[in-house]
């Protein structure tokens, strides 16, 4: 892996990858690239060594997975981490007409920080479900090319304690601005015109009307390597697209013939509880097909490892005091291995062991992070793996800044560091025994 290369393709990933439902389309394309085959969960499998599958839930989570040459029961490498991100999804009536203005009403979705959404080249992406010429259900992905709304900030000589007091109300303050109108007698219907832009976008669709959607906001704005030295990455998403992207590229990079796990799941800034979330049971029912259920899926779980991936807080340099004296991690850093005594965090020493002994058998560098003791603290999918499936798990992340932001921050060194680490631990013909 070379790192000029690598960013290069992160950045395409991110740019692409608008929705969960984008980012489990762009990894899909990258295993059929790649010759893994999709399976249906609604079909029979029969699966042998030396099998590449993908399997995809609502949409919006993916399963990769390739046998190896071994049997499965000597226990899989896994990599983890969540396809969505905090972000501005539309009310299924969105329509608001007022003041001669088109808006559209928004749902907050996950802990978004709200303030940097102002001022902002927004356009919508997402799922669309329509009714064709035939009266059939059909559904198709959209993303307009074109930026097609704005939250305008209220200029400061209207509000002469914005700089002070400014806090954001999701239900007054959010609705974008998307077009002015004639009269505000004018009822535009929005599934109308989410039909007509996708007839003239998808011409090969045929879609009589629109009867659903799940539609976000984002920011138009493409990723970029920022910095006087070109030190950073600066995108929408960064949490937790960079750690699919590193977990992808480390499935497909790393030994073929050792049996290796990559699930990407959607919701988890919502909690994932849900069909396709980490809470709910569909890593657990693939693996479960894989090896058969009772005795030889315990015997393959036990032999198994999970590395969960999501994104750490780098200290922020002018907020230093926010994080531990000791543990304060640093962009371009590393990885780093996230620890809570509380068990928000699953890493336990075996599993940081094994990490940082690869990191080091590389030459490469990893940070520590736990949260200072007086605050409390986030957590992630590898608690919720592990719990559900009582797999030994190891909570990792690239360092990043502005975390949940419109626009977020990293090294531009740290993914590929990942990555490379990811893909060692993909390659271990044998896990050690960690007790
Ligand atoms: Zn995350």
């Amino acid at each position: 892996m070379d790192k000029a290369n690598f960013n290069r393709g992160l950045l395409e990933f991110l740019d692409q990858s608008p929705t969960p439902f984008h980012a489990v389309s762009q990894i899909s394309q990258r295993l059929d690239a790649a010759g893994f085959r999709r399976l249906k969960e609604d079909e029979d499998w029969t699966l042998g060594p030396n099998e590449r599958i993908y399997v995809v839930r609502n949409g919006g989570s993916i399963v990769a997975l390739r046998t190896g040459s071994d049997s499965v029961g000597q226990g899989l490498r896994m990599v983890g981490a969540h396809t969505d991100s905090p972000c501005l999804r539309v009310k299924p009536q969105p329509e608001l007409i007022e003041h001669g203005c088109l808006r559209l009403g928004v749902e907050v979705y996950g802990g978004v920080l709200l303030n940097p959404w102002f001022d902002r080249d927004l356009s919508l992406a997402g799922r669309v479900h329509y009714r064709d010429g035939n009266g059939r259900i059909g559904s198709t992905l959209i993303a307009f090319e074109q930026p097609i709304a704005v939250i305008p900030s209220l200029a400061i000589h209207l509000d002469r304690e914005a700089n002070q007091n400014r806090s954001v109300n999701a239900q007054r303050d959010l609705p974008p601005l998307l077009a002015t109108v004639a009269s505000d007698a004018t009822r535009p219907d929005f599934r109308a015109l989410l039909a007509a832009r996708i007839r003239e976008e998808q011409p090969g669709t045929d879609v009589a009307s629109v009867l659903d959607f799940e539609l976000s906001f984002h920011d138009t704005q493409t990723a970029a390597v920022i910095g006087l030295d070109a030190q950073f990455i600066a995108s929408a998403r960064l949490d937790n697209l960079v750690s699919c992207f590193c977990g992808l590229e480390a499935l497909l990079d790393s030994a073929q013939n050792v049996p290796a796990v990559l699930v990407c799941n959607d919701h988890e800034e919502v909690g994932s509880a849900s069909s396709s979330g980490a809470a709910g049971p569909f890593l657990l029912s693939v693996l479960e097909r894989l090896s058969g259920p009772g005795e030889p899926l315990r015997r393959m779980l036990a032999r198994s490892m999970m590395i969960s991936a999501d994104n750490a807080h780098a200290l922020h340099p002018n907020f230093s005091d926010r994080h531990d004296g000791n543990h304060g991690p640093r962009l371009n850093g590393g990885p780093v291995i996230k620890v809570n005594a509380n068990q928000r965090y699953a890493s336990n020493s075996a599993t940081q062991a094994l990490f940082r002994n690869l990191a080091a058998e590389l030459d490469l560098p990893v940070q520590s992070f736990v949260v200072r003791s007086d605050m409390a603290c986030g957590s992630t999918i590898g608690p919720i793996t592990a719990s559900a499936l009582g797999v030994r798990t190891l909570d990792v992340g690239v360092p990043q800044l502005a975390m949940h932001s419109v626009r977020e921050l990293c090294g531009s060194e740290d993914p590929l560091t990942l990555a490379r680490i990811l893909a060692s631990f993909q390659s271990l013909g044998a896990l050690p025994a960690l007790d």
